[in-house]
């Protein structure tokens, strides 16, 4: 109840990130189309952006790490809930900012050094860093890794080869309950980068049965820390926050949502995720008190408690520079747009 409130509240970031052109790009000789004309400014052929941070074509994961999620750590260290999505279209880097790693190798040990390291590794890093400075009395950390896939949620971290999808339940108190997932006690940044291998092979191992799996499911990777303490003046005090760090689907999808096949449904379903988490962000971001959408989806439902009221969100957009790509990164630039908190 006596929760010191963060330095800012409700506080929503958006930077956008741009990959290098790949080698196919480059040996057909397709031309970049967006520049980075200062830190927080992006032109593209039509429109000149302004974002917290642009992060060029040869930024490292380190430097998307110390802006983006590195100021998090304390927050939730402090007990507060704080969210990174990483938004964009297939094949601009959403999945290398926020897992990164060499995906062809079966367990990542070394992690904690790799330059190719995203975000999530580097996280469950600097969390076990950092409460090993602290004098907590006690405190334990645990991790869930769920999948988000037509409107149904599905544990990553189960069991069963196919797992089935989850219910979900607000509790008396409004906050959500997902029954049956798994959350997982971790005593190290290796067991985390193990649960996320894990999940990572399940969820691609349902990618290659099911055509364009990965590109339309949202992945959501949660670390909660609970942290006792003792104060000055002899008080218990249980800290709890937690960090999501959400992969989401291909924002290409919006796109298509004229769709009129068998796929429509589904379509329609990872629209209303990724429509409604832009109506939500920017909802909160005009901090106006209008009513905030959040069980219009089930991932603005999930997220609930980390999205508005005292906590950090920040969205990563990534973007490719190809020509080929100009719709789909002008549609992607102006959806992290709107989502900022001016
Ligand atoms: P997404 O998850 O958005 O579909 P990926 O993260 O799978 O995209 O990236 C597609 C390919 O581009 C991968 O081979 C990845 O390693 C590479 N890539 C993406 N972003 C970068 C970057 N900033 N630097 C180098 N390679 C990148
Ligand atoms: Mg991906």
């Amino acid at each position: 109840a006596n929760k010191k409130r963060p330095s800012s509240t409700q506080n929503i970031k958006v930077v956008v990130r741009v990959r290098p052109l790949n080698k196919e790009e480059i040996e057909k000789k397709v031309k970049s189309v967006v520049s980075c004309v200062s830190l927080k400014e992006i032109l593209t052929k039509e429109k000149k952006y302004q974002f917290d941070r642009v992060f060029q074509p040869d930024s490292s994961q380190m430097d998307i790490y110390s802006y983006v999620v590195a100021p998090m750590i304390s927050d939730v260290l402090e007990g507060y809930n704080c969210t990174v999505f990483a938004y964009g279209q297939t094949g601009t880097g959403k999945t290398h900012t926020m897992t990164g790693g060499d995906p062809t190798l079966s367990a990542n040990v070394h992690w904690r050094t790799d330059d190719l390291a995203g975000c999530i590794p580097r996280a469950a890093a600097n969390i076990f860093d950092e409460i090993g400075l602290m004098d907590a009395v006690d405190y334990n950390v645990r991790v869930s890794f769920l999948e988000l896939y037509n409107e149904e949620v599905r544990d990553l971290l189960c069991e069963e080869e196919r797992p089935s999808p989850l219910n979900l339940f607000n509790d008396s108190k409004g906050s959500i309950y997902i029954q049956n997932l798994n959350e997982i006690t971790v005593f190290s940044s290796q067991d985390i980068y193990i649960l996320l291998q894990k999940g990572t092979h399940k969820r691609q191992t349902a990618s290659t049965l099911m055509n364009n799996h990965s590109s339309r499911s949202h992945t959501v990777f949660t670390i909660t820390v609970h942290i006792r303490e003792v104060t000055m003046t002899g008080e218990d005090v249980l800290k709890s926050g937690k960090i999501n760090l959400v992969d989401l689907a291909g924002s290409e999808n919006i796109a298509k949502s004229g769709a009129k096949d068998k796929r429509a449904q589904e379509l329609a379903n990872i629209n209303r995720s990724l429509l409604t988490l832009g109506r939500v962000i920017q909802i909160l971001a005009e901090k106006n008190n209008k009513h905030v959408p959040y069980r219009d989806s089930k991932l603005t439902r999930i997220l609930q408690d980390s999205l508005g009221g005292h906590t950090k969100t920040c969205i990563i957009a990534t973007i490719s520079p190809s020509s080929s790509s100009f719709e789909e990164t002008q549609s992607t630039l102006d959806y992290a747009c709107r989502a900022r908190d001016i």
